[in-house]
């Protein structure tokens, strides 16, 4: 059998897979089984931020494998201590829990919003809001807190103490005043719902609420955190403050890792015995987190900034494409022609990108060498342009 077959026979079928077997690669190209190469503006959804294989990740995750692949957390370790501290350093949070995906890095947030609401507003603050069109995992309870109904249909019943609501001012304080809110959940850009970033006046409608209301805000930053927006954290770009944050893709920089920081309210409310992961803080996934957020500096974000400039003028000026939103190297193409058929048409020219909802989704490496964004957009762009024709 081919190894399409195989994973058709064996593997469940929850991915709609394109027709491609990817093998290897390094830095922003990949390469298929039949040796065509690619330029990859997909990295594994935001996963890997400094590209395939990236020598000083892989320096930093062999050496950790090679001296202590795994220790169960009934131990102290200095990877995690240390990426905890740097992590609390460059956010102002107070202390990080570490899991191994995005949904369980939104499972540790949900429970601590639950334990502050038990521990300070007992009996009376039993929702957590999120936002229409979220996305905040696969678990029941990450599903529950998801504002997409596409999602929750055929897993009922979900979760409860959630709902939903329109990401405007209007629409947040009507739910507020219920008075039974304890956090309000939401990502800086949405990326699974269209690569949709919240409006200013939204975010400062929300902050100033949660000031009031003692509301805890949880940012998800699973997908927006760790650079990609241009800032170190999405949230960062519409000046929040949020008590709780969540973050997974792209922090171990390929490895599975999750983390949810807990700022100065929060920090408290989880004791020994409350909350776990085997996993959680694995040694040679914290080094390579350690790798990755050490190159996280001023230089890198600006240059992640400068890029997505680069990617917006171009695309905005293309026949073809009708609009571009998003933040930094998380952006979304709105195309004339269908985004599928554009999607399937870079694929054979050269170029990985993404859906995101009806849009082209791009979240290529932070560090990606300009001449291979350079010939990534043009082809973007000339696909765009000739399937318009065509359409
Ligand atoms: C991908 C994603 C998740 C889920 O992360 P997993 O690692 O797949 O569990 C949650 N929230 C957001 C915003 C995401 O983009």
């Amino acid at each position: 059998m081919t190894i399409q077959e195989l994973d058709q026979t064996y593997v469940a079928h929850t991915y709609g897979r394109f027709p491609l077997v990817l093998t290897e690669g390094k830095g922003s190209l990949v390469r298929d089984e039949n040796g065509k190469q690619y330029i990859d503006l997909g990295t594994g959804i935001a996963v890997n931020g400094f590209g395939i294989a990236d020598d000083e990740w892989l320096a930093a995750i062999t050496a950790q494998a090679a001296r202590l692949n795994h220790t169960s957390n009934l131990y102290y370790s200095a990877p995690c201590a240390k990426l905890a501290q740097m992590l609390c350093e460059r956010t102002g949070m107070k202390k990080v829990f570490f899991s191994n995906s995005g949904a369980e890095a939104n499972e540790c947030a949900i429970k601590a919003a639950r334990k502050y609401a038990e521990l300070h507003y007992p009996g009376q603050r039993d929702t957590i809001l999120t936002l229409t069109n979220s996305f905040h995992g696969r678990t029941i309870t990450t599903l529950a807190a998801t504002g997409q109904d596409v999602f929750h249909k055929d897993f009922l019943p979900l979760t409860g103490g959630f709902a939903s609501v329109e990401p405007t001012p209007e629409a947040l304080e009507a739910a507020v005043a219920a008075g039974n809110v304890t956090a309000v959940m939401f990502e800086a850009v949405q990326g699974e719902g269209g690569v949709l970033p919240l409006t200013q006046a939204f975010a400062d409608c929300m902050q100033r609420l949660a000031k009031e209301h003692d509301i805890l805000l949880i940012a998800d930053e699973v997908q927006a955190g760790n650079g990609r927006t241009g800032a170190l954290c999405g949230y960062m770009n519409l000046g929040l403050q949020p008590d709780i944050v969540s973050t997974a893709k792209g922090l171990a920089g390929g490895l599975p890792m999750g983390a949810t920081l807990l700022g100065e309210k929060v920090q408290d409310v989880y004791t020994p015995g409350s909350h776990g992961s085997t996993f959680g803080g694995n040694p040679v996934c914290a080094a390579g987190a350690i790798s990755v957020l050490s190159r996280l500096d001023e230089a890198l974000l600006a240059e992640v900034r400068a890029k997505s400039d680069y990617i917006v003028q171009t695309l905005q000026a293309a026949p073809g494409v009708k609009s571009v939103s998003g933040m930094g190297l998380m952006l979304g193409v709105e195309t004339a022609a269908d985004a599928s058929a554009v999607i399937r048409e870079c694929m054979a020219r050269g170029v990985l990108v993404i859906k995101a909802k009806q849009k082209v989704r791009l979240l290529p490496a932070l560090n990606i060498p300009w001449p291979l964004l350079k010939q990534a957009v043009e082809t973007l762009c000339a696909v765009c342009a000739e399937l318009e024709v065509q359409a």
